[in-house]
């Protein structure tokens, strides 16, 4: 397919699904900021790796991105610490709930993966002391990181942020229950004020696909080709992460039924990659039964059938 060809695929998938927007899902309402979400939204953006870019519906509505944001962060974490990040996080699929505590006792605070909360948290404590070595604090290096990535500011929603850390009593017993055995370094509050924050990055469709843009083009940057923002190797490891962890309980499914890499949000959001094509990043806020957009895995669903793409 010609770059060209895409814009009337989104255009389509749009149309098809519009019709189903509002009868089925049910927006995420454990953090009372996102509960009044209208669900009636569905938006769909791409950028192929020669820069071309396709967009429909509400692809340029900005929403909180939640869990989309553990994908940039772990970018980060790996940037910097290289393999020594696995001593912290392991790599399986956790077949638990994303919020689960269960695993980590018998695992001695080592959560399963960076995609997990429990991942993305010790993920968030490896910046924070990273930041702090530097002098500076890893809520910037986030910033800077996403709108380095997007070529724009991009900003946190702290009405959200706010509204997670006065609600997310899993989260602050995860982090201290890792705590516990020696596997956060850092001030408990400080790591979860960064990983409330990494989820309260606002962005629309149009920019995450961009942001993910160097994971279908091994590691180069979305914007500047020439600099690199992971190796040719760490990609793929995202990649291959996002595939078997990256949709929280629906990894099997989605593998089986989409076939490409993907990480999804309770946002409702989902960046999906074809390595050395494209990136794709479907928006709307209703989620299944599992914690995946409803329409979004439908919209990945539809595109895969009518352009033949996967990674299979
Ligand atoms: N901020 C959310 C939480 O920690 C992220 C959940 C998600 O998107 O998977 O519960």
């Amino acid at each position: 397919m010609k770059d060209a060809d895409f814009q009337p695929v989104l255009d389509d998938i749009v149309t098809t699904l519009r019709p189903l927007l509002g009868t089925a899902g049910t927006v995420a309402s454990y953090i009372p900021a996102l509960a009044c979400i209208d669900a009636r939204q569905l938006g769909i953006a791409l950028r192929t790796c020669n820069g071309a870019e396709a967009f429909a519906g509400d692809a340029e509505t900005p929403f909180s991105i939640q869990s989309v944001s553990k994908l940039f962060t772990l970018t980060l974490a790996m940037q910097r610490m290289g393999d020594a990040l696995w001593e912290r996080i392991g790599r399986e699929p956790s077949g638990n709930p994303f919020n689960s505590l269960v695993q980590l006792e018998n695992e001695q605070g080592k959560p399963r993966n960076p995609f997990i909360n429990a991942g993305a948290i010790a993920v968030a404590d490896r910046l924070v002391s990273q930041a702090l070595q530097a002098g500076g604090s890893a809520k910037a290096d986030i910033l800077a990181l996403m709108g380095s990535l997007c070529g724009e500011p991009i900003a946190f929603d702290d009405e959200v942020a706010r509204s997670e850390a006065a609600t997310g009593f899993r989260n602050i017993a995860l982090a201290n229950f890792m705590k516990s055995f020696g596997k956060i370094d850092n001030d408990v509050a400080v790591v979860l004020d960064t990983y409330f924050h990494q989820c309260a990055l606002r962005m629309s469709c149009r920019q995450l696909a961009r942001a993910a843009a160097f994971l279908c083009r091994d590691g180069a940057h979305p914007i500047d080709g020439q600099a690199e923002v992971t190796g040719e190797r760490q990609t793929r490891r995202i990649n291959a992460l996002m595939l078997t962890c990256g949709t929280y309980d629906a990894a099997g499914d989605v593998a089986f039924s989409i076939g490409l890499p993907c990480k999804s949000g309770v946002g409702g959001g989902i960046v999906a990659v074809v390595p050395d094509r494209l990136t794709l990043c479907v928006w709307s806020p209703a989620l299944d039964a599992t914690g995946n957009s409803l329409l979004g895995m439908k919209a990945l669903e539809l595109f895969v059938a009518r352009t033949g793409l996967s990674v299979f």
